[in-house]
């Protein structure tokens, strides 16, 4: 537990299904109050709030396109009407599908990028606008990938995406580490979530992950919402601008591409 969390407004886009869905309620049990931006399956992100109030916080659900600009703005605000502040912005949200880039039409690659990389900017924009406007040493946090250090076949506009979010929060990070807003990323591996545990279940798509993870473990959601916590804590008020790779040591697997 994290007594420094509680009461702090954490808004976590993409916050009612796999990654999204653990770190709100993680926030829940912290006694933060929680903002599940969503873009759809409401009953989701309903169950979500539900279970938040349940451990005895608040929560509520804000419909939220990240790609447009009016639909954060409007979380931004609502956020502030509900609960008075903000402390927290999770980029959370984000999409991928495999395609070879000679078969990418434009528009696959755009709706990677838009969501991925310009979502988590305009958020990032907003809500360092927020902070600055109301004097909070507030902070953001990024879910990105392995896949912003490691190249992997058919995921070109993932990859830009990614690595893109990687220095765009490095670069945030220096021009905002003096107003005290700290930025970092969190990049996860391999996990098992709502949609990939089937996937995973497959036993030679299982045997194939797993021999790129030295820990030869598959993630679960828990495991990188709990280090959501503990970023947003005051236990880590001197990481600043770096990525937490929460990845069973995926990176250093030597001979990646076999
Ligand atoms: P998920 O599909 O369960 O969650 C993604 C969430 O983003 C969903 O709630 C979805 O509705 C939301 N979303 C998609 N487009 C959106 C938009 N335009 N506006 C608002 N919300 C939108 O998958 P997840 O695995 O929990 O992914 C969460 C984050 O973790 C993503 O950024 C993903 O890239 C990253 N990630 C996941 C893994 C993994 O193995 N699961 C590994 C590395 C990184």
């Amino acid at each position: 537990m994290y007594e420094d969390l509680k009461d702090k407004v954490v808004i976590i886009t993409g916050g009612n299904s796999g990654i999204g869905k653990a770190t709100s309620e993680r926030f829940g049990k912290e006694g933060s109050k929680v903002v599940i931006g969503y873009l759809d399956h409401v009953e989701e992100a309903e169950k979500v709030v539900q279970t938040i109030k349940d451990a005895g916080s608040d929560a509520i659900a804000i419909k939220a396109d990240v790609s447009i600009e009016e639909d954060i703005k409007n979380l931004i605000q609502q956020t502030h009407e509900k609960f008075g502040r903000i402390d927290v912005l999770i980029n959370n949200a984000g999409f991928e599908k495999p395609i070879p880039t000679h078969e990418m039409s434009l528009a696959e690659w755009s709706k990677v990028i838009d969501i991925n990389l310009t979502g988590a900017f305009i958020g990032s924009r907003e809500v360092i606008n927020y902070y600055l406007e109301h004097d909070i040493k507030g902070q953001i946090i990024n879910t990105a990938s392995v896949h912003d250090v490691i190249p992997w076949p058919n995921y070109v506009n993932y990859a830009a995406s990614k690595g893109g979010l990687k220095l765009m929060m490095e670069t945030m990070s220096m021009e905002y580490g003096k107003n005290g807003i700290r930025i970092n990323n969190i990049s996860p591996g391999a996990i098992v979530t709502e949609h990939t545990r089937e996937k995973f279940s497959d036993p030679a798509t299982r045997e194939e992950t797993l021999e790129m993870i030295p820990l030869n473990e598959i993630g679960e959601a828990d495991q990188v919402a709990n280090i959501n916590v503990f970023l947003a804590s005051e236990q880590a008020s001197y990481i600043h601008g770096t990525t937490l790779y929460v990845d069973g040591g995926m990176t250093n697997y030597p001979a990646f591409m076999g």
